[in-house]
């Protein structure tokens, strides 16, 4: 079986470990509809990015008018 050759003391585990935590989002406020976003990224929610639409966001379908 395989042994560690050195102990790992408590101190280099923690070194190890100190790079595991999550980092909590950080969203801004969409400037068009003051929904939260990603900084940097289009809005999903109205697809405005730098006070500009650059993503045509879908109208709702209909699907019983689509399909007749
Ligand atoms: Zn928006």
């Amino acid at each position: 079986m395989a042994v560690p050759q050195n102990k790992i003391s408590k101190s280099r585990t923690g070194q190890r470990r100190s790079h595991d935590f999550l980092v909590a989002a950080n969203p801004n406020e969409c400037a068009n509809c003051g929904e939260l976003k990603r900084p940097h990224h289009v809005c999903p929610s109205c697809g405005f990015y730098a006070a500009k639409e650059v993503v045509a966001m879908a109208t709702e379908v209909d699907l019983d008018e689509e399909a007749a």
